[in-house]
């Protein structure tokens, strides 16, 4: 397990058009024994964070911030070096299987090593014999969770790992992540889903217009949410029992090529007010943070 701080940190994609503002002043931070929930709606940031983390942003760049692990800077470390000391040693990235096949070869060394990997997430060996279009979802996550496993590293990043898969292979995938925990393994798990964290992680960010709007212990996250835009989230969960009314949140999320000033949320705020056209500041609560002017 391992100690990180992320500081102010900021990514752009530059794009014909323009710079996008993908990640805007991201902090948070995690004690050795802490794993993360990162949640949030397509496009707010969730994956960008996850790969500034590991320096594999194609097309992005940190244009600010610092990342920190077990109290040393890790930002201005050179290619090589990160190479040689962190990536995949230390931090380690779960994509979706498709993207993944792409940068690999399943043949030689790195089918022997694979095999070990495979015993941790309880598969087979022959699956390597497979055809991908032979594999199911669950066995392709797993398989994917394998290649992220091989060099067992402190602190694995899974972005949607439990995307399109039925409930009965998720919880298969989350018993999993439970269970590299058990075993000394930090885990960032980015996700749409908010249901699935509380399970699995104690701290939360909710990430909203590519900012951090929240973040905090994960029993003070779900039992006394702040941020108007995470409230808007629980209440979008549905439960098996009683008669709650599944709520939505109406409007679209706010165009990160030139956002306006001010909370990104506030075209959608149900409880906005004058003073959110300017940016919100960040109020200390119980176990983390919230930007939001309400709580002034
Ligand atoms: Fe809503 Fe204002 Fe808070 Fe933004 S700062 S979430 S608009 S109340």
């Amino acid at each position: 397990m391992v100690k990180m701080q992320i500081s102010d940190l900021s990514v752009n994609y530059e794009t014909s058009s323009g710079d996008v503002h993908a990640l805007e002043n991201v902090e948070f931070q995690l004690e050795d024994n802490e794993s993360i929930g990162i949640a949030g709606e397509s496009g707010c940031g969730k994956s960008t964070l996850g790969l500034s983390i590991i320096k594999m942003i194609q097309g992005g760049k940190i244009i600010a911030g610092e990342i920190t692990l077990d109290e040393k800077s890790i930002s201005n470390m050179s290619e090589s070096e990160f190479d040689d000391t962190i990536r995949w040693k230390v931090f380690t990235i779960e994509q979706q299987f498709d993207q993944i096949l792409k940068q690999h070869d399943f043949t030689g060394d790195f089918q022997k090593t694979m095999h070990n990997s495979l015993d941790t997430v309880n598969l087979s060996h022959s699956i390597l014999k497979k055809y991908p279009h032979e594999l199911s979802g669950g066995m392709k996550q797993r398989i994917v969770l394998a290649m992220a496993l091989l060099l067992e590293p402190k602190f694995v990043i899974a972005d949607e790992p439990t995307t399109a898969l039925d409930v009965l292979i998720q919880a298969q995938i989350i018993n999993l992540l439970k269970s590299l925990k058990k075993n000394g393994v930090s885990i960032m798990l980015i996700t749409h889903d908010l249901a699935i964290l509380s399970e699995i992680v104690e701290k939360i960010g909710i990430m909203y217009g590519g900012k951090m709007v929240e973040f905090g212990s994960s029993t003070e996250v779900y039992r006394k949410p702040k941020h108007p835009y995470t409230k808007g989230l629980l209440d979008s969960i549905p439960t098996l029992r009683g008669e709650k009314k599944l709520k939505f949140i109406p409007g679209n999320p706010p165009n990160l090529l030139s956002p306006e000033p001010g909370c990104r949320f506030f075209d959608r705020c149900p409880e906005a007010m004058d003073k959110c056209k300017k940016n919100p500041p960040k109020i200390k609560t119980d176990s983390g943070y919230v930007l939001c002017w309400l709580y002034e």
